[in-house]
């Protein structure tokens, strides 16, 4: 029997977590049980777009499946290297959109303020895997100048904080932020673009919810799920906390090719969501980046897919079917 000898149990912030997440094949494979002739790997890739994950988010990934739904969104693989001249560096136009360093204003009365390149995973599609994020370091007379934009811009009532990751960044910084779009009087609203609270749960920490719960701004939080797995208890508990602060959730998938490119699939995504309290808001098409055409969909499919879930859910648990176009003026629906 364990008696007051044992050692006192180290709590682990969340960013030690972090700092532990997994960027190495062979950890990888050894921690999954999967053999490397089992998965199509390339270094190639990998030097292209580093493998990143988190251990919460591993720990979800079935044991010795090299087709798991989660395992296929991270893994650098072979595909990736297929030139197809239809896919770029710059898919939806944001490198023109960038009015000032870290501003993205592309719609009326909301705009992204990209905060960090950094993310607590590196997924395989993401539209943002060749975005030159270097040039909009944010240091202090960088952050002023963005203020300065907003300030400027009286139409802009909602901030939506994206990257990389916005929650990668410490509650120090984000509370200092917010304090200062809090005095820009035409502001009511406060949205984040995040994975964090699903990829690291223990994100959602006490620091976070007092910031977020006392900002006058309304504010809502809109992650990034492609599939049910993607959502356990622990997940289902940082959800609740952040309901708790008044927080209203949202969510956004990507259509991926054997990933979520079924009628079940797809249905359990949004039931899973909504018993956490999260509603389906957008379902993207793939943004045409370099490296990402294998998760490609035809929009014939995509569209009787859509039809097919749209006979299943309720109107509320069904996300908009939407492709991001250059130089249009909201991300437009596809039915
Ligand atoms: C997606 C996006 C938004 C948000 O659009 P909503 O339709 O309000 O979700 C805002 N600005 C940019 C640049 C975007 O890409
Ligand atoms: S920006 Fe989002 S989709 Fe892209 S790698 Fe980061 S977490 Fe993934």
């Amino acid at each position: 029997m364990y008696s007051s000898a044992a050692p006192a149990i180290q709590q682990t912030t969340w960013q030690q977590a972090l700092a532990r997440s997994c960027t190495q094949l062979p950890e990888l494979l050894n921690y999954l049980e999967l053999k490397p002739s089992a998965v199509p790997i390339s270094a190639d890739a990998m030097a292209k777009f580093p493998l990143r994950v988190t251990y919460d988010y591993l720990s979800r990934i079935e044991k010795g499946n090299p087709n798991d739904p989660l395992l296929r969104q991270i893994l650098p693989i072979e595909d990736e290297l297929a030139f197809n001249s239809d896919y770029t560096a710059n898919p939806v136009g944001d490198i023109e959109a960038e009015q000032v360093a870290g501003i993205l204003h592309k719609y009326h009365g909301r705009l992204l303020l990209i905060t960090t390149g950094g993310c607590s995973i590196n997924c395989r599609y993401c539209f943002r895997r060749e975005y030159p994020y270097s040039g909009n370091q944010t240091s202090k007379s960088v952050e002023q100048e963005a203020m300065d934009y907003i300030a400027q811009q009286s139409e802009i009532s909602e901030v939506i904080l994206s990257g990389g990751d916005p929650l990668i960044l410490n509650d120090a910084r984000l509370s200092s932020l917010v304090s200062q779009l809090e005095e820009i009087p035409h502001l009511k609203r406060l949205r984040i673009h995040t994975r964090l609270p699903v990829t690291l749960p223990s994100r959602v920490d006490p620091l976070l919810l007092t910031w977020l719960s006392k900002t006058r701004l309304a504010t809502s939080l809109v992650l990034h799920v492609n599939h049910p797995n993607e959502l356990d208890n622990a997940v289902g508990d940082a959800l609740l906390k952040l309901r708790q602060a008044g927080v209203t959730l949202l969510n956004q998938s990507v259509l991926l090719k054997n990933i979520n490119d079924s009628e079940s699939t797809l249905c359990q995504l949004s039931e899973a969501l909504f018993q956490y309290g999260v509603l389906p808001y957008y379902l993207h098409l793939l943004d045409k980046v370099s490296g990402s055409q294998h998760f490609d969909i035809p929009d014939a499919d995509a569209c009787q897919l859509y039809h097919q879930i749209r006979s299943k859910l309720p109107g509320y648990l069904t996300p908009t079917l939407v492709r991001e176009r250059s130089g249009f003026p909201y991300k437009s629906p596809i039915l």
